[in-house]
């Protein structure tokens, strides 16, 4: 018993089996698609964070720039002004004393004082320094010699000139901007130099997160808001940039070393996503950048790409909302077909069912109909026997006399004694003709389309010899065409059938009425045949359709007519009725209408 139940219980085990293995495999592909559109999600968040910040950068580096142009402007006509100095060009038009250059050190020192520069200093047209605000420090610039120096050079050929370099006294860099001293008649006697250092704007830009760098034209940092950032080189050096470069000792002893930096994305011509080896090791920035053309500098922006901690959680989120809600939709959608087409196949089935069982019913229906007609047939042949026998009985009698009188010469007589036999031949045929009529199966049970009117035209044509001879008031109300489905023929009989009686019902009515009428109620016709030949007692109502009921004389009525046109309309699924109004019998027959096609 036991193998048999754990047979039965494998095939459960594994279809429960298998179904749960999909379930998880279902489970692990959503989770798997959540975590891929929170991942993708993320990374979107990224993305816009990335540009959201690339675009920021110009806004930020204008503000940059015009902090840097705004120091540097307040200090650009200081030489100039100072060039015209009557004082400062006669102590150049001469040898200097050491009392002129006492007074001149002094006088530089108040006025960069007063205006807050760096240094201020007087070249001659040697570039030697005469005088200088720095003369009583240890890096004061008196006694030196700057000709070497680019803004001398510009200053001796175009009248001003300014230019970026660490101090070779001081070791301070800075920016210097110089002005020619010019005697009356516009010879060079020398150069009127301001110098600025920038550690104030420095460490106002380093209170941001962001890195600032300013780079000369040769790529070189020379101002950033960071440590470390200085002296770095954003490009690779030639041998002329470097030989420029000790010729004017611009960046006097600072080793310059090159920056690496690699552009992993682009966003436009200014700002890209870089990864920078950096004071602090490699680290990505957003870079963005902004050319200052006056200076001939450019302006960096290095801000850390990163997404607020928040803002990725939030992305993530939507983003496996999203998946979600496409998962539940694509559900919800297969959970819908599968039910259209559960219930498709079911109500596919039902038609099959329905068809099968009606095919049943027509086959159980047509036996009925066929039994019902035997039993008939054989109620039928029981009376018939009987009515047959009698005749037939007499019949021989008959013939026994005839012959008798025949044999004796008696031949007047032979023929009276002929008559009742023909009269019995003939209700014999008459007979065996309803029998014929009922037996008769119509072919494959005909169901024709045809008009009951015409029916009706037919049958009358028929009568309308004994109609005319008895003289009945005829009334007809027919609605034409009246479409039934059934045997022409056989309804012919039914109604001829009706007819017949109604006539016969009428051959001793004082008023000779007959009405025929076809009416439509409820997918039906009634074709009703009305006569006012007095009706049919009440007892006699529910007999008239039996086999072999007859009110009339022996030799009139057989009682065969009704039951034969009962059992003719039943087969074609009608109906025929009998009832008795105001002064006769009314017998309907009813026939559902057939439809167009
Ligand atoms: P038959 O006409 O041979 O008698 P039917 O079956 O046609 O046989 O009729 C049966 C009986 O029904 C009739 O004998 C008669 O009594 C009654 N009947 C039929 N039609 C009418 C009618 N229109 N008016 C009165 N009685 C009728």
């Amino acid at each position: 018993m036991l193998w048999f139940v754990s047979f039965i219980e494998q095939p459960v085990n594994m279809a429960m089996t298998s179904r749960h293995l999909r379930l998880a495999l279902y489970c692990v592909l959503i989770l798997a698609g959540a975590a891929v559109a929170g991942g993708w999600a993320m990374r979107q968040a990224d993305r816009h964070a990335l540009e959201e910040r690339a675009k920021r950068g110009p806004e930020q580096l204008n503000l940059y720039a015009n902090s840097l142009h705004t120091l540097i402007e307040r200090y650009r006509a200081l030489p100039a002004v100072l060039a015209l100095d009557a004082e400062l060009v006669a102590a150049l038009s001469a040898p200097v004393t050491p009392e002129v250059q006492a007074a001149l050190n002094r006088k530089l020192e108040r006025i960069n004082g007063a205006a807050q520069s760096s240094t201020l200093e007087l070249l001659d047209s040697t570039g030697l320094a005469v005088a200088a605000s720095n003369w009583n420090t240890s890096n004061s610039y008196v006694g030196h010699n700057y000709g070497f120096r680019p803004y001398f050079s510009q200053t001796r050929s175009k009248g001003a000139g300014s230019f970026y370099a660490v101090g070779v006294t001081s070791g301070i860099p800075g920016y210097f901007l110089s002005s020619a001293v010019l005697d009356a008649d516009g010879r060079f006697l020398g150069a009127m130099v301001v110098k600025l250092e920038f550690p104030q704007l420095e460490r106002e830009w380093s209170l941001g997160n962001d890195t600032l760098l300013v780079s000369d034209a040769r790529g070189i940092v020379f101002i950033a808001n960071q440590p470390g950032w200085r002296y770095r080189h954003l490009r690779e050096l030639n041998d002329s940039d470097r030989s420029a470069i000790s010729d004017t000792r611009q960046y006097h002893k600072q080793p310059l070393t090159l920056m690496n930096a690699r552009t992993l994305l682009s966003f436009d011509d200014n700002s890209y996503l870089a990864r920078v080896d950096g004071p602090q090791g490699t680290a990505d920035y957003v870079w963005s950048s902004l050319p200052l053309s006056t200076e001939g500098w450019t302006l960096h922006l290095l801000q850390r790409p990163g997404t607020a901690a928040d803002d990725r959680r939030n992305a993530a989120l939507a983003g496996i909302g999203l998946w979600l809600a496409l998962v539940f939709l694509g559900l919800f959608l297969l959970q819908r077909w599968r039910l259209a087409r559960l219930r498709q196949r079911n109500r596919e089935e039902l038609e099959q069912l329905v068809e099968a069982r009606t095919r049943d019913l027509r086959t159980a229906q047509d036996g009925l109909v066929q039994s019902a007609k035997l039993a008939a047939l054989g109620q039928m042949s029981a009376a018939l026997a009987h009515e047959i026998n009698q005749p037939l009985t007499a019949q021989r009698m008959q013939l026994a006399t005839l012959r008798l009188l025949l044999d004796h010469g008696r031949v007047d007589d032979a023929y009276k004694a002929l008559a009742p036999l023909e009269q019995m031949m003939t209700r014999m045929a008459a007979l065996t003709g309803h029998l014929k009529t009922y037996a008769r199966q119509s072919p494959s049970g005909l169901r024709e389309r045809l008009d009951l009117a015409s029916v009706v035209d037919h049958s009358l044509e028929l009568m309308e010899p004994r109609i005319k001879e008895e003289a009945i008031d005829l009334s007809i109300q027919l609605i034409r065409p009246a479409w039934v489905r059934g045997d022409a023929i056989r309804l012919e009989q039914v109604l001829i059938n009706l007819l017949r009686n109604a006539l016969d019902a009428l051959r001793d009515a004082p008023r000779k009425h007959l009405q025929i009428r076809i009416e439509a109620n409820q997918q039906l016709w009634h074709l009703s045949v009305s006569d006012s030949g007095g009706g049919i007692s009440e007892e006699n109502l529910s007999k008239v359709f039996d086999p072999f009921f007859t009110t009339k004389p022996v030799g009139d009525g057989l009682g065969l007519g009704l039951a034969v046109s009962y059992a003719i309309v039943h087969e074609i699924g009608g109906r025929l009725t009998a009832c008795n109004h105001a002064d006769g019998a009314r017998f309907t027959l009813t026939l559902p209408i057939a439809q167009e096609s």
